[in-house]
């Protein structure tokens, strides 16, 4: 299995809450959601952040960001409106060093965030 957490869930090594997928991307649940609707959004090929991803691959960063907006119209945030966030680097926050689009609604979002 990967090392990588999300390359195993782009395989299905490791399960996730999908609720899309098709050859290249994965949208899952995120196990620890900061809103109502909270959504991950990754390439099944590893990349380890966006600007890596669209340096690499910009059809598939494209392909992502088109996704994020699917998503945010399947889980009926795309009218009250929806935050995209990829966070990128320590200081930022990254966790997961696979690039992933967090796709956030559902409830009110502060701005600027923390
Ligand atoms: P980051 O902190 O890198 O921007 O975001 C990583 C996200 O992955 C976090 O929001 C965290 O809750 C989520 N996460 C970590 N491990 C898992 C997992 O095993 N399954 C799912 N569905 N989400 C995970
Ligand atoms: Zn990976």
């Amino acid at each position: 299995m990967s090392e990588c957490l999300f390359c195993a869930i782009g395989t299905g090594d490791i399960p996730a809450d999908i609720v899309f997928s098709d050859d290249a991307i994965v949208a899952f649940r995120d196990i620890s959601p900061q809103a109502p609707v909270h959504v991950l959004v990754i390439p099944r090929a590893h990349h380890a952040n966006a600007a890596e991803l669209a340096a690499a691959d910009p059809a598939l960063a494209a392909a992502l960001l088109e996704t994020t907006g699917r998503v945010a119209r399947q889980e009926g945030i795309a009218e009250t409106g929806y935050r995209v966030v990829t966070n990128t680097g320590e200081g930022a926050g990254q966790s997961v060093q696979h690039i992933h689009f967090h796709v956030l609604g559902g409830r009110a979002l502060a701005w600027p965030p923390g």
